[in-house]
């Protein structure tokens, strides 16, 4: 786990809200976080990230298995797959642009967000090349590593929108990603506006799911007067309320559940918090940077 938080991360820059004031304090009750990110190994040597924050330097620097190996130019860095074009999300590519070969992988939609934005140009094709993948196409961006990206309901990226949003469309703009290597499964979705029966379906036949953890309540920003939009107008179901996440996967008990993309303002943040032990006896965990999962 490279980030565990929303954009922003936490503390975010900006923001003294009730987590944040006690991050920058340095309480111990709540561990800084940079913004989401998964990386993905079979042998250990080889990694593929599962999107690319704007965090992504710090995150090399904090973890050594993603550091350079031998003599001049190297990483283990093989692969980068995008489940959309967020900014926190795909900006981190920009970090990655010394000529460094490299496959990325996402949706048409995605790919096609990005090559819009010429800065992303600074990561040359011809070493970093750009491969667009179909829902339901299983794709292997390291050697025994599986993916296929499925459909999520969400909405077009911040930076995109204009009129009218749509927040629960499903399509190639907001994916999940199933992965199978090893003979172990995990569903990686860190943004999702609702539950599909298809989602369901996928988190049954998976040993973990990490799943998106942004909002405890869905009007959290507005009641803690940090915006103006819930939850679900930013694409992103909360953890409780009706139709929430808790609701939603109560069934799944043999599944590990670890909630992840959790923004700065959600107070499973604090530790010993009545909201951490309330998802805890749901039987979640809350994501954490540099939490490893064997499987
Ligand atoms: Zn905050």
């Amino acid at each position: 786990m490279l980030g565990s938080a929303a954009g922003g991360g936490v503390p975010q820059w900006n923001c003294n809200c009730r987590v944040c004031r006690l991050a920058w304090r340095g309480d111990q009750r709540v561990r800084p976080r940079t913004q989401a990110s998964l990386a993905l190994s079979v042998d250990g040597s080889d990694w593929a990230l599962l999107n690319a924050s704007i965090d992504l330097r710090q995150q090399i620097l904090a973890t050594p298995a993603l550091q350079p190996k031998g003599e001049g130019r190297h990483s283990p860095i093989a692969a980068i797959v995008l489940t959309n074009a967020e900014i926190d999300s795909a900006a981190g590519l920009l970090a990655l642009r010394e000529r460094q070969p490299l496959a990325v992988f996402a949706t048409e939609a995605t790919l096609a967000a990005i090559a819009a934005n010429r800065m992303f140009d600074a990561i040359d094709r011809s070493v970093a090349p750009r491969r667009a993948v179909r829902l339901g196409e299983t794709f292997e961006p390291l050697p025994g590593l599986r993916l296929e990206l499925f459909a999520v309901p969400g909405k077009v990226p911040l930076w995109l929108e204009e009129g009218e949003i749509k927040t629960g469309e499903i399509g190639e703009g907001a994916v999940g990603v199933a992965v199978e290597g090893g003979g172990a499964r995990l569903v990686y979705a860190p943004g999702c506006a609702h539950v599909t029966e298809e989602l369901k379906a996928r988190a049954g036949d998976a040993d973990v799911l990490f799943f998106d953890g942004t909002l405890f309540a869905d009007d959290e920003m507005i009641t803690n007067g940090l915006g103006d939009k819930t939850g679900r107008r930013m694409g992103h179901m909360p953890v409780t309320g009706p139709g929430g996440t808790l609701e939603a996967f109560a069934r799944h008990t043999s599944l590990r559940r670890i909630l992840i993309h959790i923004n700065n303002s959600n107070p499973i943040l604090i530790e010993g918090s009545a909201e951490e032990a309330k998802v805890k006896a749901a039987g979640w965990e809350v994501a954490f940077d540099g939490m490893e999962i064997g499987l």
